[in-house]
C-alpha cells in the first residue's frame, strides 16, 4: 500500500498535466502537448489493471490515461542506452560496440543456460554476472497465445509476465542461479515452446489450457539438479489483465525509423506494445534507443 502511494505520489504532477489537458478538450482545438525521451521500456504496476509508465526527459507519462487519445510518434534520432552517442542501435538498445562489449548484453542473457559465474568463469564482467546471475531465478509457464516456458530473476516477478503480454503465468521452479534455471528450461522446451506469437498475443486469441496441468506434466522432464527447487504449491497462478479497450483483428507493426512518422487513436496496451486504432502496433521495447518526440 505505502509502495502505491508513493508512486501515486510521484505523479501528480503528471496526472495534473492531464487535468489541464483534458480541461482543454472541451474547446474546438484540443491544446498538444509535446515530451521526447529516449525509448526505454514501460514501467508497468501490477494492479487490477496493469498500469503503464513512460519516461521522457520532463515527465514519467501514464500511458493509461492515454486511451481513446490520439497520439503522434516522431522519429528524432538514435540514442546508445550505454554511451548515449548517436549511433545507429543494433540490438536491445545498444549500438554495435556496446553490444558486443557491455556485460549487460551477453549472451547468457537471452540463454540462461550459458550463464558460467556459478563457476566463477567470466564472460565480460565476472562481478556483474555474479551480482545478476547469482540470485534466485524463476522458471515459469506463462500463457499468452500458447502456453510457453521462460526464465526470470525473481525480482523480476511478475514484471517479465506484463513485458510478454501473459494473461496467466505460474512458477515452477525456484532455483538459485541462473545455470539452473537455464538447464530447466532446455529441458522442458523439448515439450513446450519458449516463445510468444506476438500477432496472436496482440489479438487476444490465447489458448484455454490449464498451467496447472501442464505444470504437473512437465515435472517428469526435469533435470535431477533442479528437483529439489521443484515447486509443490500450485496456488500461484497470477491473473493479468491490460489497459485494452479494442482488440484489433489484424496487426501492423510499425517500424518508426522507415516511417519517421505515425498518429493513431490509442486503443490499448499489451505487453510492451501500443495498440491502435487502425491495428498498427508500436513495440516500446524493440525500439530502446531511438528519441522520439511524442505529441498528445
Ligand atoms: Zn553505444
Amino acid at each position: 500500500m505505502q509502495l502505491n502511494l508513493q508512486i501515486k505520489f510521484e505523479f501528480l504532477p503528471l496526472l495534473f498535466c492531464f487535468y489541464k489537458q483534458k480541461k482543454a478538450r472541451g474547446s474546438p482545438k484540443p491544446k498538444t502537448m509535446h515530451y521526447q525521451g529516449v525509448l526505454k521500456k514501460m514501467q508497468t504496476e501490477f494492479s487490477d489493471t496493469v498500469q503503464y509508465y513512460l519516461q521522457t526527459e520532463s515527465d514519467f507519462l501514464n500511458f493509461n490515461q492515454l486511451l481513446d487519445r490520439s497520439i503522434e510518434i516522431q522519429f528524432e534520432k538514435y540514442e546508445c542506452l550505454n554511451c548515449h552517442k548517436q549511433k545507429k542501435i543494433f540490438r536491445q538498445g545498444h549500438c554495435y560496440d556496446c553490444f558486443y562489449d557491455q556485460p549487460q548484453t551477453g549472451d547468457w542473457i537471452l540463454k540462461p543456460e550459458l550463464s558460467k559465474a556459478h563457476l566463477g568463469i567470466e564472460d565480460r564482467d565476472l562481478d556483474y554476472e555474479k551480482s545478476v546471475q547469482l540470485q534466485p531465478h524463476i522458471v515459469y509457464l506463462a500463457l499468452s497465445s500458447e502456453i510457453k516456458v521462460g526464465v526470470t530473476r525473481k525480482t523480476q516477478v511478475p514484471t517479465r509476465w506484463i513485458d510478454q503480454g501473459a494473461s496467466k503465468a505460474l512458477a515452477i521452479l525456484e532455483v538459485p542461479n541462473r545455470y539452473l534455471a537455464g538447464i530447466a528450461e532446455i529441458a522442458l522446451k523439448e515439450h513446450v515452446t519458449d516463445k510468444t506469437s506476438w500477432q496472436k498475443m496482440l489479438k487476444n486469441e490465447v489458448s484455454s489450457a490449464d498451467l496447472l496441468e501442464k505444470k504437473q506434466d512437465l515435472k517428469q522432464y526435469l533435470p535431477d539438479e533442479v528437483l529439489p527447487y521443484y515447486l509443490d504449491s500450485n496456488a500461484d497462478v497470477w491473473e493479468l489483465n491490460y489497459p485494452v479497450l479494442h482488440y484489433p483483428l489484424k496487426v501492423k507493426s510499425l517500424n518508426l525509423v522507415t516511417a519517421q512518422q505515425y498518429e493513431g487513436v490509442l486503443k490499448g496496451i499489451k505487453g510492451q506494445y501500443l495498440l491502435f486504432e487502425d491495428g498498427t502496433v508500436f513495440n516500446i521495447r524493440n525500439n530502446e534507443g531511438i528519441v522520439v518526440r511524442w505529441t498528445l
